[in-house]
């Protein structure tokens, strides 16, 4: 936790003049984690939870559907909501949010996005290290896990439509998107490297995230706990900003690219730009 007055909770300064002094504070750092939730991928279209559901999901609550019971008891409903959500997310593509994210692997040596999206744009934009910590809505397993977790199943090798969860070719339980349902235990090898990997960094910065969500909310306050510079990047206050050093109030489509200007420009005043 910052224990002074941070640059981010002064009043009455600019949003450039923020996302200035952080590409300072960033300049000389080694280790940088991205750690991204649902608002990095809004501006491509895809909506946040908190987010009104939009058409026929609209009476339906996402926390109700994302969940081990909820596929027990309808699994037909969930596949269908799933299928819809896939194929929204197929539909769109990365912002400049992502593409910062991506361009940040120019600029310093060690760049890992831990994601707690399921919609693999940040692979898309071209991020080389990403630990997918909730899983990837474009890929499908067996919900019994009968051959080890996970079973993934090929939907193109099996018959399938969008209104009924198929079944897995091996064993006849249904099968599932591979994402992390509430009430999950999350893939414990990404997992374990996301927490080694924040013990460790330089910085945390942490994007369009409420900050909810467990075990990823622990990210932030584990690598603060490390003395890690925190930025936050969300147009809202969030359970993160207290720990933050930065709080850049805007959306990561605008402020990321913004960010990755500025430090180019203070590598190219200081002769460092790969390009210059
Ligand atoms: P969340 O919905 O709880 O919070 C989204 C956050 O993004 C909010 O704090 C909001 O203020 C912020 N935000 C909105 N627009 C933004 C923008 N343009 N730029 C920056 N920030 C913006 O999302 P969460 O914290 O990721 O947790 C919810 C769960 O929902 C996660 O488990 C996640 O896996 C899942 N989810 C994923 C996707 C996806 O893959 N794109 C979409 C919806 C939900
Ligand atoms: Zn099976």
């Amino acid at each position: 936790m910052a224990l002074f007055l941070s640059p981010g909770k002064i009043g009455g300064m600019t949003l450039s003049g923020d996302i200035q002094r952080a590409a300072e504070r960033l300049n000389n750092k080694t280790t940088l984690l991205v750690s991204s939730g649902a608002g990095i991928s809004a501006e491509s279209g895809v909506p946040t939870f908190r987010e009104a559901q939009i058409g026929l999901w609209e009476r339906y609550d996402p926390s109700q559907l994302a969940t081990p019971q909820a596929f027990q008891r309808n699994p037909d409903l969930v596949w269908e909501w799933y299928r819809w959500r896939h194929k929204l997310i197929s539909s769109v593509e990365p912002n400049g949010g992502h593409r910062a994210v991506a361009d940040l692997e120019d600029l310093f040596p060690v760049v890992v996005v831990l994601t707690q999206n399921i919609d693999g744009l940040h692979a898309i934009a071209g991020s080389s290290e990403i630990e997918e910590l909730h899983g990837n809505i474009r890929r499908y397993k067996c919900s019994d896990a009968c051959r080890g977790e996970p079973t993934l199943i090929d939907l193109t090798t099996i018959p399938y439509d969008d209104e009924h969860a198929p079944i897995c070719p091996f064993c006849g339980a249904h099968v599932r998107p591979d994402v992390v349902w509430f009430g999950e235990s999350l893939p414990r090898r990404a997992l374990d490297r996301a927490f080694q990997l924040a013990s460790q960094c330089d910085v945390m910065m942490v994007i369009g995230t409420s900050g909810i969500v467990q075990p990823a909310a622990s990210l932030p306050v584990q690598a603060s706990q490390n003395n890690a510079l925190i930025i936050e990047v969300n147009p809202e206050e969030t359970e993160i900003s207290r720990l933050a050093d930065f709080c850049l109030r805007g959306p990561s489509g605008e402020v990321l690219p913004e960010l990755v200007q500025a430090i180019r420009r203070l590598r190219h005043q200081d002769g460092k730009d790969p390009s210059s």
